[in-house]
């Protein structure tokens, strides 16, 4: 924010990196700006367009694996812009942006892709989808537990002099533990934070987009009482609750019977459209519903 009146955050390819709403991070960080009085601006940024490289943040988002691989590839075609995302610039990367700014990405055959290699990650499909709720506790001094949704197959390993975001408390996050064993979660480097949580994260999460808008003014911000967001983050449930929960927790509850008959699984199949592999499964609805709501 060098020499310029205003915030300048520019949101990357919302069009291909957008299936999870993590475009709202860019309001959420102009917002938070302008409600101190700091001038913002969001600058959306198409795939058919050259990206400015001289803004202060950049946010990239989530999306399919084809998706995420045109990303990539549209990104290393901006030098430009890889060396802001190096040198000068901020960035909030989640998901499938996080993976893009790694080393190399691998597909669900095996074959490994080129990443813009601005981190020194690199991802691979795990063996379960990471679906739900997540908790962490976040490495930067300050921002407490974030919380989000998780969405993702893909496993990041860390280099060796990589720092994680946070460590998991409940959910998967990076899928890999650090020296100490601690499950990490996301990346933290002196100029990029990345993270497996949607939400938007920083909606979820306003301390995380304090600490941006911190970054980026040079400036201590005062905080900013809503009392619609606290309430909020106080429905998220505890989670050494869901922990206990989810080791207590039949395979599938009780009120529901599983068809054992092959027969009657096809015809179960047929009327609701479903594999005649699918059985019924436990709803994060009953998980949440019977929690008691705890502070974060
Ligand atoms: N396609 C990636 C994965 O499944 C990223 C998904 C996402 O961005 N939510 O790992």
């Amino acid at each position: 924010m060098t020499g310029q009146s205003s915030i300048r955050i520019g949101l990357l390819i919302p069009e291909v990196l957008g299936t999870y709403s993590d475009a709202g991070n860019a309001t959420v960080l102009a917002q938070r700006a302008r409600w101190r009085a700091i001038p913002a601006e969001v600058l959306v940024i198409n795939a058919g367009s050259t990206p400015p490289a001289s803004l202060d943040v950049y946010l990239l988002g989530g999306g399919e694996d084809t998706a995420q691989l045109f990303a990539a590839q549209w990104l290393s075609r901006h030098a430009q812009l890889r060396h802001a995302l190096t040198h000068r610039a901020r960035t909030l990367a989640v998901c499938a942006g996080l993976q893009v700014l790694g080393q190399s990405m691998r597909d669900r055959s095996g074959r490994d892709h080129p990443g813009l290699g601005v981190l020194d990650i690199s991802t691979a499909p795990g063996r379960h989808r990471a679906v739900g709720e997540i908790v962490t506790r976040c490495a930067i001094p300050g921002v407490g537990q974030l919380i989000g949704f998780e969405n993702h197959l893909g496993i990041t390993t860390l280099g060796p002099t990589t720092g994680c975001l946070g460590t998991v408390l409940t959910g998967t996050g990076n899928g890999t533990r650090d020296r100490t064993g601690r499950r990490t979660e996301g990346v933290l480097t002196d100029r990029v934070i990345g993270s497996y949580l949607h939400g938007p994260v920083l909606a979820r999460n306003p301390a995380l987009a304090d600490h941006i808008l911190g970054l980026v003014t040079g400036k201590e911000l005062a905080p900013i009482e809503l009392p619609d967001q606290a309430a909020m983050r106080q429905t998220h449930p505890d989670p050494l609750t869901v922990r206990g929960w989810l080791r207590r927790r039949p395979r599938i509850p009780q009120h529901i019977t599983p068809p054992t008959d092959p027969g009657a699984c096809k015809q179960a199949a047929d009327r609701s459209g479903r594999s005649a592999d699918a059985r019924p499964r436990p709803s994060s609805a009953l998980i949440v519903m019977d929690l008691v709501p705890r502070g974060l």
